[in-house]
């Protein structure tokens, strides 16, 4: 069954209630590959309601019989594995090695949460008295929108939408317009071959300001969880705070990578290509600043220049490259436009790159840059290198907070000064002398669940006398 240009509503492909689709391209030629449903309101009030409707005997089906259909969702994927790497690489645009980690891990988090599913369900408590049980158990939250983003849209659709299913939460999912294949038609057609109840997984295709909106605003849902951008993800903050509506955010920042006087500068500079030009730089933890000790700042931006004029940009499904094509023009102007030529017209200088051809962004290196500009103080998500320079640690320090980011690196020769320096990061996550997370599929059981802590009473007790 294909999901093509459908809606998966209710255990039914659908067409969205505008009876209108939009074609979905191949990023590196331009060539229509599939198409998809622009859903609206209406459809989501559909789907809303069908979630709602499956969710009690969903939760009720019990852990070994969820699990087995999250089993038997995995292993329609799993057999698909080739044709979704490729999908991925001609959707996204990401290099075969971006594709299959894409793919891999969301693989991985379905295995865990199968697992998750039937193991424990809570924790049993110190009583606060002797004679009384307490116990704290997991309970689903209901009815999970989930709306995701296109860099990685397999893996970070399924980083919600497993643990959500597994823990007894039903889902409404709205992928990014830019890849809604990869991104949801592929989980319909899962859920449909895994023999899902109806309304268990929703797919509502769209628009970001028609689908999208919708769900974000729509009432009947018991958590919005949702990736994507800042500038997004701080309208949905703002509505959901009036009426207090639950919401989880993965948002993007300025991610900062710190290289100390004393640091391995080949081992730097080889780190510094995954960190910003991974997947042309589209990733949430890419960094977005070099900061850099002037002893050692020429002798960095050489190291770094020498590797990105070796970088070969192409067609990721034909050519033999390191880096595919940007997403979209709006993406490569946000980036050329919005971030590069401001930032030179400031005084930065261009050491390599700066030019495309249609989405195909050379890798370029900035020098001179300053807190002032775009480079410095904005996500990039291009594969962009802007490198700046500071007199002392303290002054890189410094400059690295103060600024919205996820994840940042120090490079130096001692291990203790590295950890002292990311103790004083304000980021979620510092690596020392590595670049990016080399996380595996997260444990995402507590965002998806809510405690429910439970009191019993094991010994007869005298009730006091006020209550007789
Ligand atoms: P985006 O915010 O433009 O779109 C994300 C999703 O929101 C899409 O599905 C889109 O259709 C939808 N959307 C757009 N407008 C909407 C609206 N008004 N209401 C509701 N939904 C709407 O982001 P993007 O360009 O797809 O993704 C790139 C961003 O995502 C970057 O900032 C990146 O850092 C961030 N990101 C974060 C993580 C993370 O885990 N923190 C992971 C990947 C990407």
């Amino acid at each position: 069954m294909s999901a093509s240009g459908s809606l998966y509503v209710n255990g039914e492909f659908t067409p969205a209630a505008s009876g209108h689709t939009a074609p979905v391209h191949e990023k590196a030629t331009g060539d229509p590959i599939g198409a998809y449903a622009l859903g609206g309101p209406a459809d989501v009030d559909r789907a809303v309601a069908a979630a709602r409707a499956a969710q009690p005997g969903w939760a009720a089906l019990g852990a070994p019989e969820r699990a087995a259909c999250l089993e038997r969702f995995a292993e329609d994927l799993r057999s698909r594995y080739e044709e979704l790497v490729e999908l991925s690489m001609r959707e996204t645009g990401g290099v075969r090695a971006k594709a299959e980690d894409e793919v891999t891990a969301g693989l991985r988090q379905l295995a865990i949460s199968a697992v998750q599913a039937v193991q424990s369900a809570g924790d049993i408590l110190q009583p606060y008295k002797a004679g009384k049980l307490s116990l704290s158990r997991a309970v689903p939250l209901g009815v999970i929108g989930v709306i995701t983003p296109w860099n990685y849209p397999f893996n970070l659709a399924l980083r919600a939408v497993a643990p959500g299913l597994a823990f007894g939460n039903t889902i409404v999912l709205k992928p990014a317009e830019l890849t809604p294949i990869l991104g949801g038609q592929v989980f319909a057609e899962a859920a449909h071959a895994a023999g899902f109840p109806p309304g268990v997984f929703n797919l509502v295709t769209g628009d970001g300001p028609e689908a999208g909106h919708a769900l974000a605003e729509h009432r009947g849902l018991d958590l919005l969880d949702f990736t994507g951008s800042r500038e997004v993800g701080l309208a949905i903050a703002a509505s959901a705070a009036a009426d207090l509506r639950q919401i989880r955010l993965e948002l993007g920042g300025s991610n900062a990578f710190v290289v100390l006087e004393d640091a391995d500068i080949e081992l730097a500079a080889s780190c510094a290509m995954v960190a910003s030009l991974e997947f042309q730089g589209q990733t949430c933890i890419s960094a977005s600043r070099h900061i850099v000790l002037r002893e050692v700042a020429d002798r960095y931006v050489e190291a770094v220049t020498r590797r990105v004029e070796r970088l070969r940009v192409g067609d990721p499904v034909r050519e033999q490259v390191e880096l595919g094509p940007l997403i979209s023009e709006a993406q490569r102007d946000r980036v050329h436009r919005g971030i590069v030529q401001p930032s030179l017209a400031k005084g930065a200088s261009l050491v390599a790159g700066g030019t495309y051809e249609g989405l195909f962004y050379r890798p370029t290196v900035l020098t001179g840059v300053t807190p002032d500009m775009p480079a410095f103080s904005e996500e990039i998500f291009g594969p962009v290198l802007p490198i700046t320079v500071v007199d002392s640690e303290e002054e890189a320090i410094g400059l690295v907070n103060g600024y919205p980011m996820l994840m940042n690196s120090v490079f130096t020769a001692d291990l203790m000064r590295g950890m002292a320096v990311a103790e004083r990061l304000q980021a979620g996550e510092v690596h020392v002398n590595d670049a990016h997370a080399r996380h595996g599929a997260e444990n995402q059981m507590p965002g998806f669940t809510r405690r429910q802590w439970i009191g019993v009473q094991r010994t007869p007790l005298e009730p006091p006398a006020w209550t007789r």
